[in-house]
């Protein structure tokens, strides 16, 4: 994975609502089995934060890469 941001999902707190695939315009995020998937993290755009900050209520959205803080 070369890509320096992208989103991470903590299973241990996503409620499986989905809210985060509905919400980022760029294929980066597809539901699998019910639970949102990281499917493809190169179309993430650097540093949005769209689906943490606008589509997350449970704080279950962080980034990888070299950018991520
Ligand atoms: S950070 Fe932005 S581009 Fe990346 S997955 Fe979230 S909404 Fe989509
Ligand atoms: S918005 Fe948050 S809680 Fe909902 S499916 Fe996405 S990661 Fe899980």
């Amino acid at each position: 994975m070369s890509k320096n941001w992208y989103p991470i999902i903590n299973y241990k707190k996503c409620t499986k609502c989905l809210e985060c695939v509905k919400f980022c315009p760029h294929d980066v995020l597809f539901e699998e089995d019910g639970k949102p998937v990281v499917k493809n993290p190169n179309l993430c755009v650097d540093y949005c934060r769209g689906c943490q900050k606008g589509a997350c209520d449970f704080g279950a959205i962080s980034y990888g890469g070299a950018y991520a803080t």
